[in-house]
């Protein structure tokens, strides 16, 4: 249960120093060829425990095909077991690239990009070193630009992932901002502290990763050590936590510059009523609830949300362990 330090240092994966400027240009270019769904939305700042929350809503994203699932092999399609020449961004890593940067075929934040493994390893298994060093070379090299990236991991079946090849996803800070004048700014980076934490009403590990330099086996250290928390906290015992293979919980996984936090998930979301207390959509919440944003689909949604937003303080009470220092 203990994690050990590792005397060993991986080698950094070597980026393109025009990261940022790769990404929008195939972004842009993809869009335009309608490889790439772009979809627009609308969004509104809600405060939910005094913290900044974005809720987006995309009308169009209602027309988004739902993967075929994986218990239906003939029709269920990999999209990074070999992505084409339009969607990759970049392979990269250690040589051959353990790594593809890929475009989020369906964005609704724009240049919205994948890291997924060249290999096909499993999104519940436990985050590799390499993974770790891979995510964070990205911060680094929009860092560089002084751009900011939010990065997120979806694991296990009340995570919001749907995708079975691993696969990180990294978010733009400045593109996620868009249609908002101030205000919200990603919710991770100030995890690290208690009163905020405090806040929330579910419970969330995080810690400080800045001083580690986006080494790998230091980065995998510190996630080990979110995640058994975060298996604490759900299952109530630190023994018998295993540090390799398949997952025992669900999580959300977010990276910044600065922070790495660890969000155990017992629900994908919650219900939503109206104010005469119809049922009009359910809520469903992945990795980015970690940057303190929600997308809708539906208009009733969006409407009963606005009205009374603490149904989402609800939800977020809902998809993980309730927080014990609100409680
Ligand atoms: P998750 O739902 O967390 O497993 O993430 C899967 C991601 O893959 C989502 O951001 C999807 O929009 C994205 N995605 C789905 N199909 C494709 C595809 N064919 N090409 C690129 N990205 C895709």
């Amino acid at each position: 249960m203990a994690t050990t330090p590792s005397n060993k240092m991986l080698p950094k994966p070597h980026l393109p120093p025009n990261l940022p400027s790769l990404v929008a240009t195939a972004f842009s270019r993809s869009v335009a060829t309608k490889t790439v769904n772009f979809y627009p939305t609308s969004v509104t700042l809600l405060t939910i425990n005094s913290i900044p929350f974005q809720l987006r809503y995309s009308p169009s994203l209602a027309s988004k095909p739902k993967p075929p699932s994986v218990t239906t092999p003939k029709l269920f399609f990999n999209p990074f077991a070999s992505p084409t020449q339009e969607m990759l961004i970049t392979p990269f890593g250690t040589s051959p690239p353990s790594h593809n940067l890929v475009l989020n075929k369906f964005a609704v934040v724009p240049e919205h990009f994948i890291l997924s493994t060249s290999a096909f390893k499993p999104q519940t298994h436990l985050l590799e070193a390499d993974d770790l060093a891979a995510a964070y070379a990205c911060i680094d090299a929009y860092a560089r630009h002084n751009k900011e990236l939010f990065v997120f991991f979806n694991s296990g079946d009340h995570s919001g992932a749907s995708q079975p090849h691993r696969h990180l996803q990294l978010l733009p800070v400045e593109n996620m901002k868009e249609g908002l004048e101030g205000g919200w700014d990603v919710l991770a980076k100030g995890l690290t502290d208690p009163n905020t934490r405090g806040k929330l009403p579910f419970e969330v590990f995080a810690r400080d990763i800045k001083g580690l330099g986006g080494d790998g086996e230091e980065l995998r250290r510190v996630y080990l050590e979110l995640y058994n928390q975060a298996c604490e906290a759900v299952l109530g015992v630190a023994e018998d936590i295993k540090h390799e293979g398949e997952a025992q919980i669900s999580y959300n996984l977010a990276m910044t510059n600065n922070t790495m936090a660890v969000v155990p998930r017992l629900t994908e979301g919650g219900v939503v009523k109206d104010k005469d207390g119809q049922e009009v959509g359910n809520l469903a919440l992945n990795g980015t609830v970690l940057a303190g944003t929600a997308l809708v689909r539906s208009e009733m949604e969006w409407n009963a949300l606005r009205e009374d937003p603490d149904q989402v303080n609800q939800v977020l009470g809902r998809i993980g362990v309730p927080n014990r220092a609100k409680m």
